[in-house]
């Protein structure tokens, strides 16, 4: 019979010690800290039924305490979120090389019970120097350009920054030192955007330099502006295929699929950017599919009317090639396939990555004969054109990206640019035109 007693009187202490706040209280940490450097955000949620006593921030580095941050009063809230930041700013005394970075949460209850979080991280002091290319960078909206770099010191990232837009760096080709970064200048970026090269390492250091441009105004490419005149008959064709579930208004069904459903299609194709090769796949110029008509240039920015009204307006990221109807799909360079799937407006669609984030896009196919994973070779043929997606008549929707940003790909058709933009500045391997 002792059990049982034994037992009740367990549940009644664990009730008497929950009640006066014996419990732990629970201690999350942000970010994933790996490293911090001058002043690196952290931030700490603490959840207690009887609120937060105090929080105390610990470096610890080669047997010293150094404190880094406490809290100045008791928080009542069952929930408290604690913003602070460590590194050398407040702690001086620390150098190079790993620490302990330790947080403390004591509970508001009557015992005080302390939660404590403890992490590996690594101080790195000193920011990265960067340095790049003294080139002049001629900058075109829509179009790409090579740069070059050299980052020394401590680096988690490197690459070229226009606006809000990343490109990543790569170590050079063929083992020789220092960085490049194929990088886009979108086609609605900014004119006065000036590109940086930049490096940043985990601790939240950044460093940037700029790029020596040039914006040639005179000789930027003029987008134009175009109609679409949507018939019932395609406006059917569409809904049917791309929403056929769907009820409603068919004018503001059709907006949708042209406005958020391309604009979540576009979203996938470019985190593609994230699978592609470290090196590149292609040795020859891209080329463009053979004997096709352009029925639709990059960026072209179309009104889409419907009985005489206009309903949408959107910027056609690519060239409309038209050959005859259900022509074999020819990949542009050799590569490997990262997409063979139906991806909404652009219908069955085939995406092609030529390493270093660049990737060209084949849409509206009728068949696709190639799965991912698939190298493919220059002019191999990948499927049949059709007119699958949003798409009125059979042709194909051929597109690229660079890092995710799309752009005219007809730099990428001339080997004259590839020669003076990319080989010039990098060793592209048995390159010819
Ligand atoms: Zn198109």
């Amino acid at each position: 019979m002792r059990t049982p007693i034994l037992a009740t009187n367990l549940l009644l202490l664990s009730m008497v010690l929950s009640l006066t706040g014996c419990d732990k209280p629970s201690l999350d940490v942000a970010p994933n800290l790996t490293s911090i450097g001058q002043a690196t955000p952290v931030t700490a949620h603490v959840h207690d039924p009887h609120g937060v006593s105090k929080v105390a921030v610990t470096l610890t580095q080669n047997g010293t305490q150094y404190p880094s941050w406490q809290t100045s009063s008791p928080s009542k809230s069952v929930d408290s979120t604690f913003n602070f930041n460590v590194g050398i700013k407040t702690t001086p005394q620390l150098h190079d090389g790993p620490a302990r970075l330790i947080v403390e949460a004591t509970s508001g209850g009557l015992f005080h019970s302390t939660t404590r979080w403890e992490r590996e991280v690594n101080v790195v002091t000193q920011p990265p120097t960067i340095s790049a290319d003294s080139d002049q960078h001629y900058l075109y909206l829509g179009m790409a350009d090579l740069a070059t770099m050299n980052v020394s010191g401590s680096y988690t990232s490197a690459g070229v920054r226009v606006g809000n837009q990343t490109f990543r760096a790569w170590p050079m080709p063929g083992g020789k030192p220092g960085l490049f970064s194929l990088f886009a200048f979108a086609w609605n970026m900014p004119p006065g955007t000036t590109p940086l090269a930049y490096a940043s390492n985990a601790a939240g250091n950044d460093v940037t330099t700029p790029l020596t441009v040039v914006f040639p105004k005179k000789e930027q490419p003029v987008y134009t502006q175009h109609e679409i005149l949507v018939s019932d008959q395609f406006m059917q064709k569409v809904l049917g295929e791309l929403d056929p579930n769907g009820t409603g208004d068919p004018i503001k069904r059709f907006v949708k699929i042209n406005s958020e459903m391309r604009q979540a299609n576009n979203k996938t194709l470019a985190d593609l950017r994230l699978k592609t090769a470290d090196r590149f796949l292609w040795h020859l110029p891209f080329t463009r599919q053979s004997h096709s008509q352009a029925e639709a240039t990059f960026a072209d920015v179309r009104s889409y009317i419907y009985q005489g009204k206009k309903i949408d307006q959107q910027v056609h990221l690519g060239y409309d090639l038209a050959v005859t109807q259900h022509i074999g799909v020819e990949a542009s360079n050799d590569g490997r396939v990262v997409w063979a799937a139906p991806l909404g407006i652009y219908g069955n669609c085939i995406v092609v990555d030529h390493g270093y984030g660049l990737q060209t896009i084949y849409g509206h196919l009728s068949r696709i004969d190639v799965h991912e994973g698939d190298m493919v070779k220059r002019s191999q043929i990948m499927g049949l054109s059709g007119m699958t997606g949003m798409a009125g008549g059979d042709h194909i929707h051929f597109a690229m990206q660079l890092d995710g940003v799309q752009i005219d790909p007809k730099e990428w058709w001339d080997a004259h640019w590839i020669q003076d933009h990319v080989v010039r500045r990098v060793d592209l391997p048995n390159f010819s035109k």
